[in-house]
């Protein structure tokens, strides 16, 4: 996929703008997220500009993710926090800002000030089943 001349992350991976860089391969870019949610918080990107997650071909994805492991571990190692979150979003409503597909790595301790609303709801009778046959009929 050709960058995108607009793009931040795109201008991030040509060495146009810089970044606090943690490693590159040919296809993934690890940096230091420019407004950490908490200290270590990390982006992993694809080098090749995809607005978004669906729109990512399975073997970039594969190529991109296949260092989440290793880095999750490095950022709790290195940070000493409790846990992470790994987090990616897709389009404005779900608080996507920078349309280049990015995860972010969120270091998290005890009280600190990530909160997420997680409004849990409950299927009613059927419905469940509706969605599996649903959902199956547009996997490829
Ligand atoms: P989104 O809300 O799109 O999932 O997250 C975009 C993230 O990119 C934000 O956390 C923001 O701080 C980060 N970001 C935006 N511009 C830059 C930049 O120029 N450099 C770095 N390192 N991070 C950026
Ligand atoms: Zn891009």
């Amino acid at each position: 996929m050709k960058a995108d001349p607009d793009c931040i992350f795109c201008k991030i991976v040509a060495g146009e703008i810089p970044c606090a860089k943690l490693f590159a391969d040919d296809a993934a870019l690890a940096f230091l997220d420019i407004g950490p949610l908490a200290e270590g918080h990390v982006l992993l990107i694809p080098k090749a500009h995809y607005e978004t997650i669906d729109r990512m071909p399975a073997d970039v994805a594969g190529r991109v993710l296949r260092h989440l492991p290793a880095l999750a571990k490095a950022v709790q190692s290195a940070v000493g926090c409790e846990g992470v979150n790994v987090l990616q979003n897709n389009g404005r409503i779900a608080h996507q800002f920078v349309p280049h597909v990015h995860f972010h790595i969120i270091p998290r301790r005890a009280g600190d000030e990530f909160h997420f609303n997680w409004p849990a709801g409950k299927y009613p009778p059927g419905r469940a089943e509706e969605l599996v046959e649903a959902i199956r009929k547009e996997l490829p």
